[in-house]
């Protein structure tokens, strides 16, 4: 049985069939439909239905049609992808500031695409989103990217081996240069200005010199992601502090300290679609041997082919991780005025006075100042409430702990809450 929000299978990538799919997306949404539809290895498909809860009797609690309904499950394999990571910084909240994720979207989906935007934040999703925008009529002003030119040329190296993705951003590259479209290396948007949406924004260096003032309506904002970490959290499976982010600790099966819970992909790790896909097929080995279908043998022959590919992945993942670890000064670019929880409405200044009787404790913190208990339940605000707790206690940001996710995970109506379905799930 297969979960999941979306109205259609596939995930971020292959899901979206409307404008913009590369051939190879095309084909893997095909080999995905044949797998759903042709071959039934996956028997039923709850589409467009939400894990909102998790508890310790194997129970998952979904949202289902206009209702509720508790699953049963022996085995579970969590593969909720990411987040976008959002940095506040002055004038964030204007209309016209939109994260790139929202802004592809629009792109793929509607064929809506900017009139003129400027892109920042880094990585090569940047890059992608640029050419996607280019390519659909819209204009780029200039792509603002924290990383050095330098750390972009070494992994540029990485790439050897990589064809596809290599291919993919040199076109981009060009497309760019083309359009004669200036990017800024060691630089971020430093605030965005406007009196009802954006209008203006400031581009400062990474050492906080103003360079420039571009006039623009949209500004994306691409600081990379967070791994959607709230089931395994709930799950109760051991975390740790790697690369910014709290994440499951797993066998080489990608099995957690739960056993029979699985987590792969992004919300595991910030590894992108194909390593993405290698993991999904090593969760499902490990599911299948954790529930008696396969021999260890078999397990571990699947096992050895399925790693070799993966470490051709991670190579390369490094590289981008180096490029995209952001710098401290991301992180001090709000003011005390700077809206940090949007749902709450609570600023850094209010925040900050909350410091002072929560201590180092996040979750204390979210208790007083009820920051991440909003509609996002923290996806949006977790790592600026991280940085803001860490600057302001000196207390490195590990030591923090994370957020306890509660149920329900997603906003769920009470009419919903109130219709059960249960015993309508085979
Ligand atoms: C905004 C955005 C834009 C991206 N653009 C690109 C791009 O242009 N090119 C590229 O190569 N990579 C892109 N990526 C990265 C790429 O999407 C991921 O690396 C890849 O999809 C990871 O696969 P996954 O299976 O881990 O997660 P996903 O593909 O994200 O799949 C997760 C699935 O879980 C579902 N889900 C999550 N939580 C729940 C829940 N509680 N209940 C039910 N269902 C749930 C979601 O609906 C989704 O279908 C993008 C990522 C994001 C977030």
């Amino acid at each position: 049985m297969v979960i999941d929000e979306n109205a259609d299978v596939g995930g971020r990538i292959y899901a979206q069939t409307g404008l913009m799919q590369d051939s190879f997306n095309v084909k893997t949404r095909q080999k995905i439909l044949q797998l759903f539809n042709g071959d039934g290895l996956c028997e039923i498909f709850h589409k467009k239905s939400q894990v909102i809860g998790i508890f310790s009797d194997n129970t998952l609690l979904i949202t289902e049609k206009d209702g509720t309904a508790k699953i049963k499950y022996k085995s579970l394999i969590i593969a909720a992808g990411a987040n976008e990571k959002t940095i506040p910084f002055p004038g964030w909240t204007l209309p016209g500031v939109m994260t790139s994720g929202c802004v592809q979207t629009m792109i793929k989906t509607q064929g809506i695409s900017p009139e003129k935007a400027v892109l920042a934040g880094t990585g090569p999703l940047q890059l992608i989103l640029a050419d996607q925008i280019l390519k659909t009529g819209g204009k780029v002003l200039a792509l603002v990217e924290t990383g050095s030119l330098k750390s972009w040329l070494k992994a540029s190296r990485a790439l050897f081996g990589h064809w596809r993705l290599a291919g993919q951003l040199t076109t981009c590259l060009i497309n760019l240069a083309r359009h004669k479209v200036p990017i800024y290396f060691n630089s971020l948007v430093s605030a965005a200005k406007g009196k009802d949406s954006v209008e203006e924004i400031e581009v400062s260096s990474i050492q906080g010199k103003c360079r420039r003032s571009i006039k623009t309506d949209i500004l994306c904002i691409g600081y990379g992601f967070v791994p959607a970490n709230e089931l395994s959290l709930a799950a109760g499976a051991r975390h740790e502090f790697k690369n910014g982010h709290w994440v499951p600790v797993r066998d080489d099966l990608m099995q957690t300290s739960v056993e029979g819970i699985f987590v792969a992909g992004d919300s595991a790790r910030i590894n992108g679609a194909i390593m993405a896909e290698y993991e999904g097929a090593l969760s499902a080995v490990g599911a299948a041997n954790y529930l008696g279908e396969i021999s260890d043998h078999k397990a571990e022959r699947q096992l050895q082919s399925l790693n070799k590919k993966l470490k051709k992945e991670k190579k390369l993942r490094v590289q981008f991780d180096r490029i995209m670890m952001l710098p401290d000064q991301v992180f001090e670019l709000a003011d005390n005025d700077t809206i940090i929880c949007r749902c709450e409405d609570l600023s850094l200044r209010e925040l900050k006075g909350i410091v002072i009787k929560s201590g180092p404790d996040i979750n204390e913190f979210k208790r007083l100042s009820r920051a991440g208990m909003g509609l996002c339940q923290g996806r949006t605000c977790s790592t600026s409430l991280r940085q803001i707790l860490s600057r302001s206690t000196e207390i490195s940001p590990d030591k923090i702990g994370v957020l306890n996710p509660r149920p329900p995970f997603k906003p769920v109506s009470l009419g919903q809450l109130s219709k059960d379905y249960t015993d309508c799930i085979k």
